[in-house]
């Protein structure tokens, strides 16, 4: 039920053909809607239309702020009655982006993380923990129900309190946990502080995703808890987790391209980009029937990989994502994504795991700080030595991003931590 090789293996023409049908019996379904009904009047876009998948860039995008403009029921396709659950979209102000379920799309919805955990070896004797934020946030009851639907014993132990996760973890004999990559740092602290090794459970491996983090992260991440740990992307407007997650190869992310229809383009022209750049992606859902929607801007920018992969799963494989373009900041007219100055923080051992840029204004001129934590391990007081760590942060970093930053050490543990996704830029630059 949970490896499903008729979906994730199929030929390509197979593939395309069933992702038409899903198509044009989405686009009838997103026309009941008040929002799509009257785009696809204003653009005389008939579903029975379309004869090939690629038909597909014909269809307007469709955007944040346009599922915030029709808040919150512009995209709504069924009677309320039908409706069962809504999630929220994280981080904005304002109208949130809300998400409408039905039941066929919680189970389909359930069935995708299932497999998504199949791919990444979990199994159904397993013994799951779920470490995030239940509620709006879609990690929480997303794994949950996708854990279930494998058939594994599910711990919904929730965000926080982690001297608790580890009593869980230990009582239960937790091979699987799902948490956000920022937090796993965190748990592995006190871990140290009570003299457990990560490697003395019954850990088998970790999912990590919800958040933007470089490969340095995940094998840091690897090394302190001794298991490999899977990336998994999802996004409240496409259920949450389950839209692409690596296999046990670890070689990217097969999208679930029997459920989403993917294109990659690049987000001044909206055309697709060339084969293997790295573009916006964009999704369009193919088995959602109380909120579709149709090729949808994510914002996140990643590339499809190229060849096949080796669990041959016909599903293509996207690489990991390498921010999003509205992450993006300029400074002193330099294009910088935060998870440029984190692969270069985390090449560094002496480095700890967490850190923050922020930007300000002085004297009429940006500057960028990085507040770096230093790792437990190297911690010292010797002033020289951390003088050159300074410098080689600052060389590093200016080398990879073309802007000297200015870095300020900071002892293990002494920056704020968020409950959530990590805050990793704070923009306190005077506007205008
Ligand atoms: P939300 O819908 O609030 O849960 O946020 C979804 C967003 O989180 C995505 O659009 C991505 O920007 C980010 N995200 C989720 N999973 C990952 C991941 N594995 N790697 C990088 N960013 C991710
Ligand atoms: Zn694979």
């Amino acid at each position: 039920m949970c490896w499903q090789p008729e979906y994730e293996m199929l030929p390509r023409e197979q593939l395309e053909a069933l992702q038409l049908e899903r198509l044009q019996t989405t686009l009838a379904q997103a026309g009941k809607s008040p929002y799509y009904g009257a785009k696809f009047a204003e653009h005389g876009i008939a579903p029975q239309d379309l004869t090939d998948i690629s038909q597909i860039r014909q269809l307007p995008f469709t955007t944040k702020e346009d599922l915030r403009a029709n808040y919150p029921y512009g995209f709504v396709t069924v009677p309320r009655d039908e409706l069962v659950r809504l999630h929220c979209s994280s981080g904005t102000t304002g109208n949130p982006t809300v998400i409408f379920h039905n039941r066929h799309d919680l189970a389909s919805w359930a069935k995708l993380v299932a497999r998504s955990l199949y791919a990444a070896g979990a199994r159904p004797h397993h013994v799951f923990q779920n470490i995030c934020g239940y509620g709006l946030f879609t990690g929480g009851l997303g794994f949950q129900y996708g854990a279930e639907c494998l058939g594994m014993l599910t711990i919904p132990s929730a965000a926080g309190n982690s001297r608790r996760q580890i009593k869980l973890m230990q009582d239960f004999g937790t091979n699987v946990v799902h948490a956000i990559p920022s937090y796993l740092t965190r748990l592995y602290d006190v871990f140290e502080e009570l003299g457990v090794a990560p490697t003395d459970t019954q850990l088998k491996l970790l999912v990590i995703g919800a958040e933007p983090h470089s490969e340095e992260t995940r094998k840091r991440i690897e090394a302190l808890f001794g298991v490999k740990a899977f990336n998994s992307y999802g996004l409240s407007e496409m259920n949450g987790p389950g839209v692409a997650f690596e296999c046990e190869h670890q070689n990217g992310l097969h999208i679930w391209e029997d459920c989403y229809v993917v294109e990659i383009v690049d987000p001044v022209t909206l055309e697709p980009v060339a084969p293997g750049e790295i573009g916006e992606l964009v999704l369009t859902t193919l088995d959602r029937q109380a909120m579709p929607i149709i090729r949808y801007r994510t914002r996140d920018l990643t590339r499809f990989l190229p060849g096949e992969c080796v669990c041959g799963r016909t599903c293509r494989r996207i690489d990991r994502i390498t921010g999003r373009s509205d992450d993006m900041f300029i400074i002193r007219g330099c294009n910088v994504f935060p998870i440029q100055v984190e692969k270069v923080l985390m090449e560094i051992p002496q480095v700890g795991n967490d850190y923050v840029i922020v930007l300000e204004t002085k004297d009429d001129n940006d500057q960028m700080t990085i507040e770096v934590e230093v790792s437990r391990e190297w911690f010292t007081d010797d002033y020289s030595q951390l003088e050159s760590l300074r410098k080689l942060i600052s060389h590093r970093v200016r080398d990879e991003v073309l802007v000297t930053p200015s870095v300020r050490l900071v002892e293990p543990g002494a920056l704020p931590k968020s409950e959530g996704k990590a805050i990793r830029v704070r923009d306190l630059r005077q506007k205008g």
